[in-house]
C-alpha cells in the first residue's frame, strides 16, 4: 500500500485526523472484498497523476483556446487524453472533460434536446440510472421520460416493447444503458428503432465501456449518435466522465460540456484519464477485461448453485444481479450481512416485482489477481455470511484478501 501510505505519512505530521481517515480507507479497501459493480482499483500511475501539481491548474476552454494563461502542459494532457480515447474506441470525437458520468449525460441531453422533449429510456424500476428520468434528478424535471421495462420471465430487454413505445411516443432521443443490466444491449436493434421514429440514440455505457476497451463487449460507438461513459468503473481510470461521438456532433457536444454545463475542467483528472486510456490500449488490459467476464460467469454459476436466483440466468459482463430470496433474505438484509462479513456490494432493482436484490461485479477482485478458484470461494463465503456466520466469515475474507493486496505489499 506504499502509494497510499506515502502521502499519508506526509499528511500525518500536518493533519493526523485526516491521515487516519486515509489510512483507514486504504485498509478497508485492502482488507475487505470490493464487489461493487461500479468500483475498481486504479493503477499506481493513475493515483500518482491524480496527486500531481496539474491539480492546481485552471484551464477553461479546450486545447489551444483557453480562457487562462499557462496552459501549455494542460493542453498536452488533454490532447493526449482525446487522441488516446479516439484511438481506443474508434470514435471521431472525444470530450474528456465531464466531471462524472452524470455530467456526461447532462451534456448529451443539453447538446441534443430542449426542455420538455420526450426521451425513451429504461425505466428506473428496471435499472435505469438517476439521469434516465428520476423525478429527483434534472432529467425527470426537465424532460418527459417514458420508461421501457424488462421481460419479467427472462429479465431481458423486450425490443418489441421498446419499438411499440417509440412508435407511440415519438421520442426525440432513446437512451440505452443501465445500472444493473448484466447482458449486452443490442445496439443495432436500438439504432433501427431510433431511425424508424427519427430519434437520436444515446448510449449510456458507463458500466460496459471498460469491457469495450478490452474487446470483451460490443461497442456502441458505431451505432449511437452519442456515447456517454465513466472512466472509473471497469475502465479502471480516475473518477470522471467522457463523451464519444461522430464529427457531426463534436461542436455541439463540446459547447454542451463547456461552457453550458461545466466551468474549468479538472486537468489532473484528465491527465489521469490519458494514463488510464494508455493502459487500456495494452494487450494486458484485453486479457484483464476477458478475465473479468470469465470470473463473473463463474461467480454467477457458483451463486446459483448456492441458491441465489441469478437474473437472466447469468451474465455477459462484469456484473451479476441476483435475488437472495430463496436463502430467506431480501437484498438490503443480504447487503448488511455480507458487509458485516467484509464483503461490500450494492442492492439493486430486480426485473420482476418490487423487492430488491443484490448487484455485484468482478472488476476490482480481478484487478487484484483473483481467478475462478477465488470466485467459487466467494460464493461459499456469501452463503456462510447469509447463514449468519459473520465473525467466522469475516476472518476467512481477511485471509483471502491477504493473498491479493490491491497495491502490492
Ligand atoms: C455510473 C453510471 C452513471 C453515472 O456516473 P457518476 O460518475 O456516478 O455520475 C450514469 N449512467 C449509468 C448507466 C451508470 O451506471
Amino acid at each position: 500500500m506504499s502509494v497510499i501510505t506515502q502521502p499519508t505519512d506526509l499528511l500525518r505530521r500536518q493533519d493526523p485526523q485526516m491521515a487516519d481517515v486515509l489510512d483507514g480507507e486504504a485498509r478497508r479497501q485492502a482488507g475487505t472484498l470490493q464487489l461493487s459493480a461500479a468500483e475498481n482499483f486504479t493503477s499506481t500511475a493513475v493515483l500518482a497523476t491524480l496527486g500531481s501539481p496539474l491539480a492546481n491548474k485552471y484551464a477553461e476552454g479546450y486545447p489551444g483556446a483557453r480562457y487562462h494563461g499557462g496552459c501549455e502542459y494542460a493542453d498536452l494532457a488533454e490532447k493526449a487524453a482525446i487522441e488516446r480515447a479516439k484511438a481506443l474506441f474508434g470514435a471521431e470525437h472525444a470530450n474528456v472533460q465531464p466531471h462524472s458520468g452524470s455530467s456526461a449525460v447532462l451534456a448529451a441531453y443539453a447538446a441534443l434536446l430542449r426542455p420538455g422533449d420526450t426521451v425513451l429510456a429504461m425505466g428506473l424500476p428496471y435499472g435505469g440510472h438517476l439521469t434516465h428520468g428520476s423525478p429527483a434528478n434534472f432529467s425527470g424535471q426537465w424532460f418527459t421520460f417514458v420508461g421501457y421495462g424488462l421481460d419479467a420471465g427472462t429479465g431481458l430487454i423486450d425490443y418489441r416493447q421498446v419499438q411499440d413505445l417509440a412508435r407511440a411516443h415519438r421520442p426525440k432521443a432513446i437512451v440505452c444503458g443501465s445500472i444493473s443490466y448484466p447482458r449486452h444491449p443490442e445496439y443495432s436493434a436500438f439504432r433501427e428503432i431510433a431511425d424508424e421514429v427519427g430519434a437520436y440514440l444515446i448510449a449510456d455505457a458507463a458500466h460496459p465501456i471498460g469491457l469495450v476497451a478490452g474487446g470483451a463487449a460490443p461497442s456502441p460507438v458505431p451505432y449511437a449518435d452519442v456515447v456517454c461513459a465513466t472512466t472509473h468503473k471497469v475502465l479502471r481510470g480516475p473518477r470522471g466522465g467522457m463523451i464519444l461521438c461522430g464529427a457531426e456532433f463534436a461542436e455541439r457536444i463540446d459547447r454542451a460540456v463547456f461552457p453550458f454545463t461545466q466551468g474549468g475542467a479538472q486537468m489532473h483528472t484528465i491527465a489521469a484519464k490519458a494514463v488510464a486510456f494508455g493502459e487500456a490500449a495494452r494487450p494486458a488490459f484485453a486479457t484483464y477485461a476477458h478475465r473479468v467476464v470469465a470470473n463473473a460467469r463463474v461467480l454467477a454459476g457458483a451463486l446459483e448453485e448456492r441458491g441465489f436466483t441469478v437474473t437472466t440466468g447469468g451474465t455477459d459482463t462484469h456484473m451479476i444481479t441476483a435475488d437472495p430470496a430463496p436463502l430467506g433474505v431480501d437484498g438490503p438484509t443480504a447487503r448488511g450481512r455480507l458487509a458485516a462479513a467484509g464483503m461490500v456490494l450494492d442492492t439493486c432493482v430486480l426485473p420482476y416485482g418490487d423487492q430488491r436484490g443484490v448487484r455485484l461485479g468482478t472488476a476490482a477482485v480481478t484487478t487484484q489477481g483473483m481467478g475462478e478458484e477465488q470466485m467459487r470461494r466467494i460464493a461459499e463465503l456469501f452463503a456462510a455470511a447469509l447463514r449468519g456466520e459473520a465473525a467466522k466469515t469475516r476472518t476467512e475474507v481477511g485471509e483471502l484478501t491477504e493473498g491479493f493486496p490491491p497495491y502490492g505489499e
